[in-house]
């Protein structure tokens, strides 16, 4: 069974590192998870490095990490995962599903409305008599609870806790539930608790939205304390963290059972380290690096490489066709994948402007050059593509024209999909015809072809490899468009004219098509060989030949 990695953020509190101990405990005696370790990336021992090795030690070489978070901000969207970057260099091989935070779910509410009732059975801060308390469901409507969340510099980890104040209200008859932080974000809790005052609130329940206790629902307690002394006439109570319960337990193994089987989604449509959210834009993008925990002896000194674009866990690969060349002929789906990308893998004929409008921490790797020779090999490519997005970065693989035209592309998709990988295909331009089109060549119009064949020209006629039916090519009537045939052209027009097609068939080379250079030369079939050596055409250049290129509406036609 596959292992489980409960990963903490750590605590200065001894308490919470207690109650963190005694959840994962609680969770291994169930025995229906697997193997079980739980580890804090800072503060706390034991560090994740240990809880990870002691498991890698017994034989798991794929884990499940779940954080032990109720919303997504910074530990849970890039520290954790950082932190099990470093882990995975460390044991080479290892991989691991990520889990989804835990809330906001109907246990960990339920949970909280348990610590409420506890709270309104037991007494008020102030420590007057409240005799007769009696049922606590008799109090609610009476009862306005302050949900109070950690806080984060990230709006939509805030507005998790906003939700669960009000899912926590909904239907459970609190005369209302007001979201507040205890740092980081307003309102503060003496904010959240005047408002509700002002609201004309006669008893509060302070309900901390933590897991374990800690440093922070320590400064709950205190501030609601001050808050209750400075208002005597209000009723102000405290109730317990979560805690260790079976409850949570219970959702630790859900979240354990969805990232074995599912699909995994954080809240990213509204995360800012991916949307420009008002007063966050310094966010965007920002590297992730892993906390250093005092007893991991790599620490300091082990970032190289692995810090670029935020870390989640969202490992991808996009194929993406970039079109003939031009910065706007991309499409708007492959603009938006390549301005979400952490690594950009690019090929020298995709249009290499759009790189300059990547974020600066983008990671562009040129497939043209190092690390294999003077070209990569496409096995190293392919490996490019699943490493990085085994480490939970989105991935471009940014392609000329479009993907599945001579592009290899299928091959990087089945590389991906044989390493479990998620990726998708964005189709292109293709310069089969773009390029006619851009030299104002149709490759069909109705009445003169209804057919336009693209063939590569990258193996000559005869070739023992080719797979190309040159005489059928011959034969046919319709346009034929030639790429990768700078080095062909004269032996494909005579073998063609050969197998029958007319000595005087119009031809034109388009090179550099949609490019500030480019240019065409028209030839007739039985010439065009001859011509494109005298006129030098050079690659990227494609031939275009058939009678539609009598119709061309710029340059002269033979
Ligand atoms: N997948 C690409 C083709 C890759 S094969 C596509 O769909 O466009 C590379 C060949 O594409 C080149 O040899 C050339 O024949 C053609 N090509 C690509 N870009 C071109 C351009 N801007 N102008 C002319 N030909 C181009």
């Amino acid at each position: 069974m596959t292992g489980l990695v409960i990963v903490g953020h750590g605590t200065r509190s001894a308490a919470g590192v207690d109650q963190f101990a005694a959840l994962v405990e609680r969770v291994r005696r169930r025995g229906d998870v697997g193997d079980v370790e739980g580890g804090f990336i800072e503060l706390s021992r034991p560090p994740l490095t240990d809880a990870v090795g002691a498991l890698v030690t017994r034989g798991h070489r794929a884990l499940v990490a779940l954080p032990l978070v109720l919303t997504a901000a910074g530990h849970g969207k890039g520290d954790i995962p950082a932190a099990m970057a470093r882990e995975q260099e460390r044991h080479p091989g290892l991989t691991y599903r990520y889990g989804r935070p835990l809330g906001p779910h109907p246990l960990l509410h339920e949970a909280l409305e348990e610590r409420i009732d506890a709270a309104l059975a037991g007494t008020g801060l102030a420590g007057a008599d409240r005799a007769g308390a009696g049922l606590a469901g008799a109090h609610r409507a009476g009862t306005w609870v302050a949900l109070i969340g950690r806080g984060a510099t990230d709006p939509d980890a805030n507005a998790e806790v906003a939700k669960v104040a009000r899912l926590l209200w909904e239907g459970r008859g609190y005369a209302g539930v007001e979201p507040g932080f205890v740092s980081l974000a307003s309102p503060s809790v003496p904010a959240v608790l005047e408002r509700l005052r002002r609201l004309g609130a006669r008893r509060i329940v302070v309900a901390p939205y933590f897991l374990f206790a800690g440093v922070l629902p320590d400064r709950i307690v205190a501030q609601s304390a001050e808050f209750a002394a400075a208002h005597p006439d209000l009723d102000v109570r405290v109730a317990e963290v979560i805690g260790d319960c079976d409850a949570l337990a219970d959702l630790v193994r859900e979240r354990y059972a969805e990232a074995l089987g599912g699909d995994i989604r954080m809240n990213c449509d509204t995360c800012a380290y991916r949307v420009l959210m008002p007063g966050f834009a310094d966010k965007v993008g920002r590297p992730q690096r892993p906390h250093d925990h005092p007893d991991d002896p790599v620490g300091h000194h082990h970032h190289h490489g692995h810090d670029h674009g935020h870390a989640h866990d969202h490992g991808s690969v996009a194929v993406v066709g970039g079109g003939p060349g031009p910065d706007d002929l991309i499409t708007v789906r492959g603009k938006a994948l390549l301005d979400a990308a952490d690594v950009v893998v690019v090929d020298r004929l995709a249009p290499q402007g759009l790189l300059a409008g990547l974020r600066p921490d983008v990671l562009v790797v040129d497939a043209a050059k190092v690390p294999r020779g003077p070209s990569m090999a496409q096995e190293a490519i392919n490996a490019a593509l699943v490493s990085h997005a085994r480490a939970g970065r989105r991935v471009v693989r940014l392609k000329g024209g479009d993907p599945y035209v001579f592009g290899r592309g299928h091959e990087e998709v089945q590389a991906c999909t044989a390493a479990g990988v998620p990726v998708t295909v964005v189709p292109g331009v293709s310069s089969a015809f773009a390029a006619p089109a851009l030299a104002g060549v149709p490759v069909t119009h109705r009445g003169v072809a209804h057919d336009v064949t693209v063939v590569s020209g990258h193996l000559p006629p005869g070739h023992p490899d080719s797979l190309v039916d040159w005489a059928a090519l011959a034969r046919a009537r319709g346009t034929v468009v030639l790429l990768m045939a700078v080095d062909t052209i004269a032996k494909i027009a005579s073998v063609l004219i050969e197998h029958g097609r007319a000595p005087e068939t119009p031809v034109l080379a388009v090179q550099d098509a949609g490019q500030a250079d480019q240019r065409s030369v028209p030839a007739r079939l039985d010439e065009i060989g001859a011509v494109a050596t005298r006129e030098d055409i050079r690659p990227p250049a494609v031939f275009v030949l058939g009678p539609v290129v009598a119709l061309s509406t710029t340059g002269p036609t033979v």
